[in-house]
């Protein structure tokens, strides 16, 4: 016991250096007034520290804040336990099993409240690689610093005094707009991984540059990333890619190599010629929005991603002889489940995925009633604005989309004079409609029946 403890001591010296005393700094120098918290975080903070506690907002809303940047949400970190956090106030709840935390309403606002955590013990667990399974011991306001990522995340802003508690001077290193990792970076992303990731996305996102140090060894250290698990994969990529910053946070990633071999989907991205314009023009339009404080649809941007994969894939089957919409419903599965080892994208996504890119080939028919049936489509929004896309990077005329435009915005004469002549063909097709379902893998109303050709109803996925 006393040799674990006396362990424990010395390693924190040992790797996580500068973790005596921290600087404090005042208003004066760092200059943000306590105004610019949030209400709730304040208040949060405030209540604590009345009942006793230590309590500071900490994190990306401090280092956001003092790049002047709107923080996305205010965290606490506090060394009140999560059971007297919860006790503290009304409207607040437990979260997860192992390390807990508690969200905190404050009116419409909701503060994530974490108790400082303790520095990794001899015993955490890891897996084969070094990645920390476990990491769930309570510890004091220094070790909670020093197990964070960069020197930039591991400042606490204090309400009461306005000060900046900075143990490892991430404020300096703020001012020289560097990302500067905390201890010794190979161990630490060994720790986990996913921080090579965080690297990229909050140096391209704030326009910081990544220390040398800790830039150089994620080359060789990228394939740790094999062995995240996909779900946690699956947040961080999100997060990177509605960053407002995706075009910049991927090309980042390419350049630090971490690309290659590693996430299915950024091969995707990245190494196929064809779509890689459609891609970056997918992301640079995301990014526009997410700018503009529009929302993002995950969905919409997968879709996009995987797109000239499913292409490729559905014209192989077309080849082969498979008729044209089972041949996609195969496309579409054999895209998502290549992604599905790395990349837990969730099931409600995936099936606004396949909603989008199963009304692509809707879009070809302008004739009869199937355009007043598919412009009524739940889902016509999400796959209009695909085809916009499409027809942006070349892939379909723009004549056509420019149709689907026109035709929304017509009243009843005008678009009945726009639709196309039915050729003899569609007739005899439909004629023949009443043919039973054989796509792989469709619900009842799927798709796949002859009129995925055309009036029926949305994606059998659309749950
Ligand atoms: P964002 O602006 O994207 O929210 P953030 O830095 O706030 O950026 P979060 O995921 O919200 O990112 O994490 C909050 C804080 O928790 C970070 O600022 C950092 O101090 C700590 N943190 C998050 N992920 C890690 C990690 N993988 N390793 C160590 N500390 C982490
Ligand atoms: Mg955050």
């Amino acid at each position: 016991m006393i040799r674990k403890f006396i362990a424990r001591v010395f390693r924190g010296k040992k790797t996580r250096p500068g973790q005596v005393e921290p600087a404090v700094i005042s208003v004066a120098t760092h200059g943000v007034g306590r105004d610019r918290l949030s209400s709730g975080s304040r208040r949060v903070c405030e209540t604590l520290q009345e009942q006793g506690h230590k309590a500071y907002v900490v994190g990306g809303a401090v280092r956001d804040l003092l790049l002047g940047v709107e923080p996305k949400d205010f965290d606490v970190a506090t060394d009140a336990t999560p059971e007297q956090v919860r006790r503290a106030f009304r409207r607040s709840r437990l979260i997860g099993r192992r390390f807990q935390i508690v969200h905190v309403m404050m009116g419409q606002e909701q503060i994530e409240v974490t108790t400082f955590r303790g520095e990794l013990g001899a015993d955490a667990k890891k897996d084969a690689h070094g990645r920390v399974l476990r990491d769930n011991v309570f510890g004091s306001h220094a070790e909670d610093a020093a197990r964070r990522d960069f020197t930039a995340n591991a400042l606490y802003y204090d309400p009461t005094t306005e000060t900046v508690i900075d143990y490892h001077h991430g404020v300096g290193d703020l001012k020289a707009r560097t990302l500067r990792i905390i201890g010794e970076p190979k161990s630490r992303y060994r720790e986990d991984p996913v921080r090579m990731l965080r690297a990229v996305r909050l140096a391209a996102k704030l326009g910081l540059s990544i220390d040398p140090e800790a830039r150089r060894p994620i080359r060789e250290m990228a394939e740790l990333l094999e062995n995240v698990p996909a779900a946690r994969l699956f947040d961080e990529m999100l997060k990177l890619l509605t960053s407002g910053h995706a075009v910049k946070c991927i090309r980042q990633l390419r350049d630090e190599g971490l690309h290659h071999g590693l996430l299915p989907l950024l091969d995707v991205i990245l190494e196929q010629p064809l779509g890689e314009k459609f891609v970056m023009l997918a992301l640079a339009n995301t990014d526009e929005r997410v700018r503009h404080g529009k929302g993002t649809s995950p969905g919409f941007l997968f879709a996009a991603l995987l797109w000239h994969e499913v292409l490729a894939h559905w014209e192989k089957l077309k080849a082969a002889g498979e008729p044209k919409i089972p041949a996609l419903f195969q496309a579409m599965d054999a895209v998502l489940d290549a992604q599905a080892e790395k990349l837990a994208i969730t099931r409600r996504i995936a099936a606004n995925i396949k909603d989008i890119w199963l009304i692509q080939p809707r879009f070809d028919q302008r004739a009869g009633k199937r355009p007043y049936s598919l412009i009524e489509q739940p889902r016509f929004r999400a796959g209009y604005d695909f085809l916009l896309l499409r027809a942006a990077a070349g892939e379909v005329e723009m004549a056509v989309a420019d149709w689907w435009t026109r035709f929304q915005n017509a009243d009843g004469p005008e678009r009945a004079q726009m639709l196309l002549p039915e050729a003899a063909g569609d007739k005899k097709r439909r004629r023949r409609k009443k043919s039973p379902n054989s796509a792989p893998n469709s619900a009842p109303n799927s798709a796949a029946s002859p009129a995925a050709s055309g009036d029926t109803p949305d994606s059998p996925s659309s749950a």
